[in-house]
């Protein structure tokens, strides 16, 4: 396994711009929330456990998840919310392992904006968080969404605020500024990473 960075922010501080600048340096990135989909995709023993559940009414007429009518269900529902958890968290957490595991980039991130707020943050050595202010988060988010503010608090509402997210995190960038100012950060962490990536696997040789 090499060194796993997990990279975490609140909706609109960055997360993916920050992603794709690690990418462009040949780093390797798991995005919990592409998983999450993967998972669940047709053919998947998950997705039959969830159809079992709920009833075929949950696919739609291709077969697929209908996600819009899954996420009303367990809105509305915390026993089914925590059903779906208990049966989606651990098949999650696996298949992140695993693709963590085969990562050939000298460190690796895990990209995921429930670092935090699921068990996710134990397959990490590093939390690095993407932090900028409520009100940049609201009008990046809005404008790359065309949502109305609204439905972005929402969301705001269920995840931690930047206070409780920076408490634990190990790095920290700062995206209250240029995408510039972005990169130079990015790059002063990826050169520190490789540092760090390059002495634990210096300290397993000499163990080993
Ligand atoms: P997240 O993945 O955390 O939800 P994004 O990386 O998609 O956030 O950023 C939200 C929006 O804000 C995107 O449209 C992105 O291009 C823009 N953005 C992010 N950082 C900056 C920045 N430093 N300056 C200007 N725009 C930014």
């Amino acid at each position: 396994m090499p060194l796993i960075i997990g990279l975490t922010g609140g909706i609109g501080s960055g997360k993916s711009e920050a992603s794709n600048r690690f990418i462009a340096r040949g780093i390797q990135v798991v995005d919990a929330d592409i998983v999450a989909r993967e998972v669940v995709a047709q053919g998947k023993p998950a997705l039959a456990e969830i159809a079992a559940h709920f009833g075929a009414d949950i696919l739609d007429d291709a077969g697929n998840l209908n996600r819009a009518k899954l996420r009303a269900i367990i809105f509305a529902d915390p026993a089914e919310k925590h059903w779906l958890e208990a049966l989606l968290h651990p098949i999650i957490n696996a298949e992140i392992r695993r693709q963590l595991a085969n990562a050939t980039s000298p460190y690796a991130i895990l990209a995921s904006p429930l670092l935090l707020e699921t068990q996710q943050y134990q397959l990490v050595d590093r939390i690095l968080v993407i932090d900028t202010s409520e009100q940049l988060q609201l009008e990046r988010a809005t404008q790359r969404d065309k949502n109305n503010e609204a439905q972005i608090k929402a969301i705001m509402q269920t995840q931690l605020t930047r206070q409780e997210r920076c408490a634990r995190a190990t790095d920290i960038i700062e995206n209250h500024g240029s995408i510039d100012a972005l990169e130079i950060q990015v790059e002063r962490l990826h050169q520190l990473y490789l540092e760090l990536a390059q002495s634990s696997a210096e300290s397993h040789t000499q163990t080993n």
